[in-house]
């Protein structure tokens, strides 16, 4: 993972800022595993394996990876921000966490850490207070640096040529399966410079109505709209993208829903400036979309954080209350889904800055006929 690339005097930085933000809330140490926390501080990212990876992060004191020995070589050594402890085959690595964890009254682990290992630690250290890393670490992720921003800017512009490309009518759907189009759009992807597909969404006709759903067997017909929603990671960060065409002239109803729709997307770009809950973002464009009489038919909420992950804190949707902050990174994608009929989403990328929101994504927001 390109993460790698991220400069040593930057994850000190990182580390440094969790260790303030530990002290603040009382936690005496912070264990992540696998999940993004850990590349996030270390550059490196712990294989979802039954092996135990482990970072144990103490309020002072060198911290420590604990890698399986096969592992080891994996590990780029990063001098004076952890050591390497690589365990062999006869160790139970758990006590090894444990021992380290000795004196510690209250400890955050990271969310993705499997529970097997979770349950052996909490048996090992008994008394012990578990918080959720993710107040610690997370705080920190939600505000991206300038060299992150700039890793999503230019996996949001790889993501736009596709779109276009789409919009262009230079991808054929009429005929192909969704399974088709989705691994034509995954080639894309790659092709554009992404070193993973995330996802790629193709929903034809009433399968558009279903925000999620996963691309068959269903043949694109002429005259119905196509829902493409696509993203993968990119130098470490993720792009994600979602523009609808339509197969033929555009239908009345799908054209006056689609004229709503986007009206609530650019209001709620518009309405992420600092110190605005996330959950406004949420409000605005539900407002919009409800005055039209679509409410019930948007069921979603509106964004998500992005990031190394592509759903990270914080989230568009109402009961969010964080307020934005410059280097902020999340998605706004209202959507309208007729069941039966079709669906709609129109969706970008938007990073706040103390200058108002900035839109990472480029790609026309008009809903285009491609005539194939
Ligand atoms: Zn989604
Ligand atoms: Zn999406
Ligand atoms: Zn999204």
């Amino acid at each position: 993972m390109s993460s790698l690339s991220t400069p040593v005097e930057e994850l000190l930085r990182r580390l440094a800022a969790v260790r303030s933000a530990m002290r603040e809330q009382g936690i005496d140490t912070v264990l992540l595993s696998v999940g993004h926390d850990l590349p996030y501080l270390t550059g490196y990212t712990a294989m979802p394996l039954e092996r135990l990876t482990m970072l144990t992060v103490h309020t002072e004191g060198m911290p420590q990876l604990f890698v399986p020995r096969l592992e080891a070589p994996r590990v780029t050594e990063m001098p004076g921000l952890f050591d390497i402890v690589p365990w062999d085959e006869t160790v139970e690595p758990l006590d090894l966490v444990a021992e380290s964890c000795a004196g510690s009254s209250t400890i955050a682990i990271g969310d993705q850490t499997w529970a097997r290992f979770v349950v052996g630690l909490t048996h090992r250290l008994p008394g012990v207070r578990w918080e959720r890393a993710v107040g610690v670490v997370g705080d920190l992720r939600m505000r991206k640096s300038d060299a992150e921003i700039l890793a999503l800017r230019a996996a949001a512009a790889a993501v736009d040529e596709i779109a276009a490309e789409l919009q262009r009518g230079e991808i054929s759907l009429v005929g192909r399966t969704e399974a088709d189009v989705s691994a034509d759009l995954s080639r894309r992807i790659l092709a554009r410079g992404h070193e993973k597909v995330n996802f790629a969404i193709v929903a034809a006709g009433e399968n558009a109505a279903s925000p999620h759903h996963h691309p068959g067997n269903r043949v694109i017909k002429e005259n119905e709209v196509v829902l493409c929603d696509f993203g993968g990671t990119m130098n470490g960060y993720c792009s994600d993208i979602t523009r609808c065409v339509v197969t033929g002239e555009i239908p009345h109803d799908v054209a006056a829903a689609y004229e709503v729709l986007m009206a609530a997307q650019s209001a709620g770009v518009a309405a992420g400036k600092t110190g605005v809950a996330c959950e406004a973002v949420d409000e605005v464009t539900r407002q919009i979309i409800s005055d039209a009489g679509y409410g019930e038919y948007f069921v979603h909420r509106t964004g998500h954080g992005i990031g190394m992950e592509e759903h990270e804190d914080p989230y568009m949707v109402s009961g969010d209350c964080r307020l934005i902050e410059p280097g902020f990174a999340y998605s706004v994608e209202p959507g309208i889904y007729i069941p039966g009929k079709w669906g709609l989403r129109l969706e970008d990328i938007v990073v706040a800055t103390d200058d108002g929101p900035v839109s990472l994504n480029r790609a026309d927001h008009n809903l285009h006929s491609v005539c194939s």
